[in-house]
């Protein structure tokens, strides 16, 4: 069928090694750019603040890049299912291109309307963009998928390598007057009232020119001294990319190659392979946010929720400084460093015996990077109900966390300084005692696993 191509955008925010945007292209008619806001379709879980904040800048970056290059940007708003098809009727489109999603209610709606389109007589294809191998591709001996990392990353490197990535195209045929557009600023993804932005504004430039930079300046700066000094979250030494990764600003096949053109960053690599792993686990368990993938931990004794220490967790005013210290980093930046991740979650799991549901729930809602994969995934890591995961036993303490991994206070003082004062707060739990509480509270899951 004749006619106009939409390359439906999702997850993948770029031009450069777009494979549906290429797809759209060699196809020969003229291209519709596609994003669909929606919060409304079956099972999707409507982004956090500050993802939308980061989805909006993205979305502003990529419509001026498409138009510099002769197509337009058609923002459209409501249950994807529904609008997708309605573009295709006021384009009179004879083909729709997307790059692959991997989340259980995403998948239903990709391949209902993949269904509905053909019957239509649409041409369509999906494509993968996000992902260096797809789930399904990479198995166990006895065709099972991994649960443990190690050996799904051997059998992932022991595939054929990731496709090399395509180059961003120079020129893209448009429609001339083309669908009518939502304007982006009535969406309303940017805080209002009140406006908590402004550290997200001093920190981030989303977009794809600037993923570009920060990977190219990653790889000459810091690649070389990540492996020592990538647990420091005073010394600035990782990629800084996971909220580029998760838009689709920059591609895992480009970060992937560049990374190995520039010669060494084994230890990096493996990074994207815990992200290909959370992904995989996802595509393999679709309730990841809401179930625990080990189910004897549905034993567990979790106390009733005490808000005010919720509270004081989302806020830094746990008393406990690197525990405070990342808080703040979250709500200033909508980042915070993977150390501090896994010392933050562990004092909420273990410490204050809080289910790792409302801590995901929170980083879900401050997290730049936050997606439907890596952030449930490494909630269930920390809290040991996960794939592959830090044995619940082994908790951290967050004071010798601070001497090991920022010894002279740098990240403690730039974050909570208060705790470096003449009068630091107190903690608001006793680490020794609630270590000991929440080992007993797991006992409980030991014997739901052997009953
Ligand atoms: P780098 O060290 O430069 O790593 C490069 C890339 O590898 C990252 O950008 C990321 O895509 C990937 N990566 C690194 N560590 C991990 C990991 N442990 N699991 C999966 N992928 C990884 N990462 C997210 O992208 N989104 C999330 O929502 C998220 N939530 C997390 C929640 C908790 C409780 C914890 C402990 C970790 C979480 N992470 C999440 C993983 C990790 O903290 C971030 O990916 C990392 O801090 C991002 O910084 P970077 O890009 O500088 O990382």
């Amino acid at each position: 069928m004749a006619g106009p191509s939409i390359v439906w955008f999702r997850d993948d925010l770029r031009l450069a090694d777009n494979p549906a945007l290429r797809a759209a292209i060699d196809r020969g008619e003229p291209v519709i750019a596609l994003y669909v806001l929606d919060e409304e379709g079956p099972g999707v879980r409507p982004i956090g603040g500050a993802a939308r904040w980061w989805l909006h800048h993205s979305l502003a970056s990529l419509g001026e890049r498409l138009e510099e290059r002769g197509a337009t940007l058609v923002l459209r708003r409501g249950p994807a299912e529904r609008v997708v098809r309605e573009m295709v009727t006021d384009a009179a489109a004879g083909a729709v291109f997307w790059n692959r999603r991997y989340g259980g209610p995403e998948r239903e709606i990709d391949a209902g309307l993949k269904a509905a389109l053909r019957d239509d007589g649409v041409e369509v294809a999906s494509f993968a963009g996000s992902l260096l191998f797809e789930p399904w591709t990479v198995k166990t001996g006895s065709g099972t998928h991994f649960s443990v990392f190690t050996p799904f990353w051997r059998a992932c490197r022991s595939l054929p390598s990731p496709r090399p990535p395509l180059p961003e195209p120079r020129r893209i045929e448009g429609v001339g007057r083309g669908p009518a557009s939502d304007a982006l600023d009535d969406w309303g993804l940017l805080p209002r009232h009140p406006d908590w932005a402004a550290g997200l504004r001093e920190t981030w430039e989303p977009g794809e020119p600037e993923a570009r930079r920060r990977l190219r300046a990653f790889l000459s700066d810091d690649l070389a001294s990540y492996d020592r000094a990538r647990d420091e979250p005073a010394a600035g030494a990782t990629s800084l990319l996971s909220p580029r990764l998760r838009w689709g600003e920059v591609s895992p096949h480009t970060v992937w190659y560049e990374t190995v053109e520039a010669g060494h960053g084994g230890r990096f690599l493996s990074e994207l392979g815990w992200r290909e792993f959370a992904w995989h686990t996802l595509y393999h368990f679709p309730e990841l946010a809401t179930k625990n993938l080990r189910p004897e931990f549905d034993a567990f004794p979790w106390p009733r929720l005490k808000p005010s220490r919720l509270a004081a967790w989302q806020q830094g005013r746990t008393g406990v400084a690197l525990v405070d210290a990342g808080m703040k980093e979250l709500w200033r930046t909508g980042y915070m460093h993977n150390r501090v991740r896994m010392v933050t979650a562990s004092f909420l799991v273990k410490n204050l015996l809080i289910d790792w549901r409302h801590g995901e729930e929170w980083f879900w809602d401050t997290l730049v990077d936050a997606d439907g994969a890596n952030n449930p995934f490494n909630w269930q890591w920390v809290a040991g109900s996960g794939a592959d995961a830090a044995p619940y036993f082994r908790i951290f303490n967050p004071e010798l966390q601070a001497k090991k991994f920022d010894p002279d206070g740098h990240y403690v003082r730039e974050w909570a300084p208060e705790h470096l004062s003449d009068e630091p707060p107190e903690p608001i739990v006793e680490l020794g005692e609630t270590r000991a509480a929440a080992l007993d509270a797991y006992e409980q899951v030991k014997r739901a696993a052997r009953s």
